[in-house]
């Protein structure tokens, strides 16, 4: 097929590119480069830089490939950023959408899979999470992916578009090409594995006293080529939905801390640090209804492997891309 991939340069959006070439698929990617990398973009998918909020841009690059299907990874992603300037999240996450889906249809392509994310729950009350539990987002960020939801059924409606909405637990790990480069990290497993390098001399922890086992916040980790695989089997889906992506283990700050430094044989020191706000202590998916409908089921959802691929990426790209 002849697939359209926004967010095709960055880190999620990278390695779902290398295994849509793997299954011969025909690839264009559409990045602003604000987070993206052109050596992250591997051959023969070609890169068209240009942004979503644009949308003669957009419609330019749509109109020009014709694809059979649109995945689209780019967007806003940071929940802190999200409280302080919550119009850029609106702005890329609902208009820079709603752009691109208008440019699909279009030219007649109605087939569409959504990065969306757990953050559209909240604060949920029952765990494992699964999809019946309510969408209560507790920051912009995740009530702007609630809103593109939103906006897709409607364009389901008006215009028979086929989507696959994916909602992202803890994306994680590296493929043998691309990982994750940053121009901020705030993520646990890259923070933690850029003090193993020496690049930082600790690691602080946001919380400990959160009521979890050992007092640290529970996050389901799942390997970033297990989560390409979901949405090329998405492109099979002849129906829509909307689908918790988790591997349905959920792991501590502290057991990644640990796991990583029987990894990488250093020693981690951590500060305790109060909790970062808006932090729920638990998000763990109940991945059934992705493994009935979709047959997905992960292949690299141990953390060890998880973070073990993370820390070859990183140490073999000590300084990201521009190693
Ligand atoms: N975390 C931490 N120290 C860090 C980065 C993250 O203790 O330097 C914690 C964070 O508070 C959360 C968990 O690690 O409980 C996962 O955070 P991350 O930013 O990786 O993902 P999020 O779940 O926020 O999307």
């Amino acid at each position: 097929m002849r697939i359209f991939v926004t967010g095709g340069a960055g880190y999620i959006g990278s390695v779902c590119v290398e295994e849509l070439l793997k299954c011969g698929h025909e690839v264009l990617v559409f990045d602003n480069m604000e987070e993206g990398h052109q050596r992250a973009v591997v051959s023969p998918a070609t890169l068209t830089v240009g942004d979503i909020n644009n949308f003669e841009q957009v419609n330019a690059a749509v109109s020009g490939f014709k694809p059979e299907a649109v995945i689209h990874f780019a967007g806003k992603a940071l929940v802190g950023e999200s409280m302080t300037n919550p119009y850029v999240y609106y702005q890329t996450n609902v208009m820079g959408g709603t752009n691109l889906l208008e440019a699909a249809v279009r030219v007649g392509c109605k087939k569409f899979v959504f990065s969306s994310s757990c953050a559209t729950y909240g604060l949920p009350e029952k765990m494992p999470m699964d999809e019946r539990i309510p969408q209560r987002p507790i920051n912009p960020y995740g009530h702007s992916k609630l809103i593109f939801e939103q906006v897709l059924k409607w364009y389901e409606q008006v215009h028979g578009v086929t989507f696959t909405a994916l909602r992202y637990f803890n994306a994680a790990g590296a493929s043998k090409v691309n990982g994750e480069d940053r121009k901020i990290e705030t993520h646990l497993i890259p923070n933690v594995l850029d003090v193993a390098l020496g690049k930082k001399d600790h690691m602080s922890i946001f919380g400990n006293e959160y009521n979890t086992p050992d007092g640290t916040c529970i996050r389901d980790y799942v390997h970033v080529i297990d989560l390409a695989d979901a949405h090329i089997k998405a492109l099979d889906r002849a129906s829509s939905g909307f689908y918790n992506l988790g591997s349905g283990d959920g792991y501590s700050v502290l057991q990644v801390i640990e796991t990583a430094r029987k990894i990488t044989g250093h020693a981690i020191p951590a500060k305790m640090m109060p909790p970062r706000p808006g932090d729920p202590p638990r998000l763990v998916a109940s991945a059934n209804k992705v493994k009935m409908d979709m047959g997905w089921k992960p292949r690299f959802n141990k953390l060890s492997t998880i973070i073990e691929t993370a820390w070859e990426w990183r140490k073999a790209h000590p300084n990201g891309y521009n190693s």
